[in-house]
């Protein structure tokens, strides 16, 4: 894999991955780490001090006007080889949960983040997955061509409910698997893949310190699932270990 973008990279997750794809035998050649503030991201800059191959971007997701600019920017790191992997991660989890308490503004900004900014970021990239497909047609499908990876949840899956709420982050995500199945079909004939994944129940931020998984472990065992992706895999729910989920 020559590139890979992932978005929300400051902290949780994200960070996460960027550490374990640094370290990956084959680390990408541009590892694309997208934050909402570069100055207050401290353990993200100390790391592209150390990696050359780390280029940070600051972007809020929200800002979807400007998308376009931001995908030029991703132009002038991956030149003509194009983007391989676009890796929407970041995402909110806001904290009313039954449906007496749910309220309009939550479900609509959960929606933003957690939905429309992975569907519009991968709209406006799409150009440099393209390019990256066809600067790669002699690789097999999967990352070493063009693949889309969108960070889902266990409680995106209606088939998987059974506790109920979470109204505002499980309609998110379930829209999210949706987007991601269409993307799966609509991008095939490009040879751009296209999975959801659940990362585990991890100790960040939004997933609390319960969590059995530690951030390195999720990390880990999702870069190994993402490097074995492969066409067999297009349109699948997949958690970090590569186990396939129910819709
Ligand atoms: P986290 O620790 O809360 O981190 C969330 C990340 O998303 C932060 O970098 C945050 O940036 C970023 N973000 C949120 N809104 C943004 C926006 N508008 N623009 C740019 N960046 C934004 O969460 P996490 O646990 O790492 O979760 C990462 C992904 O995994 C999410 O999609 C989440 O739904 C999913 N997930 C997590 C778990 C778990 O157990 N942790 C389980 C299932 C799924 P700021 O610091 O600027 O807010």
């Amino acid at each position: 894999m020559n590139s890979i973008l992932i978005t929300g990279c400051n902290r949780g997750l994200g960070l996460g991955l960027v550490r374990s794809f640094l370290k990956h035998p084959s680390s990408p050649r541009h590892i694309i780490a997208t934050c909402r503030n570069i100055q207050q991201a401290e353990e993200l800059n100390s790391l592209a001090q150390e990696h050359a191959n780390l280029h940070i971007l600051q972007i809020d997701l929200k800002d979807i006007d400007k998308y376009e600019d931001f995908a030029r920017q991703v132009e002038s790191i991956v030149q003509d080889n194009g983007l391989n992997v676009l890796f929407n991660n970041a995402g909110i989890s806001p904290k009313s949960t039954r449906l007496g308490f749910v309220k309009s503004d939550d479900l609509v900004e959960t929606f933003v983040t957690n939905t429309v900014a992975p569907i519009m970021l991968t709209k406006a990239l799409v150009p440099q997955l393209k390019k990256a497909a066809e600067f790669n047609a002699s690789a097999p499908i999967g990352p070493q061509r063009a693949c889309i990876i969108n960070m889902s949840s266990i409680l995106g899956s209606i088939e998987a409910n059974s506790d109920g709420g979470l109204y505002a982050y499980r309609t998110s995500k379930s829209a999210l698997n949706a987007a991601t199945k269409s993307m799966s079909i609509d991008l095939k004939p490009n040879n751009i893949m296209a999975v959801v994944l659940h990362p585990g129940w991890v100790r960040t931020d939004m997933g609390g310190s319960k969590a059995p998984l530690s951030v390195e472990q999720s990390c880990t065992k999702i870069v190994q699932t993402v490097m074995t992706l492969s066409e067999q895999h297009n349109g699948s729910f997949l958690q970090y270990d590569g186990r396939q989920l129910q819709w």
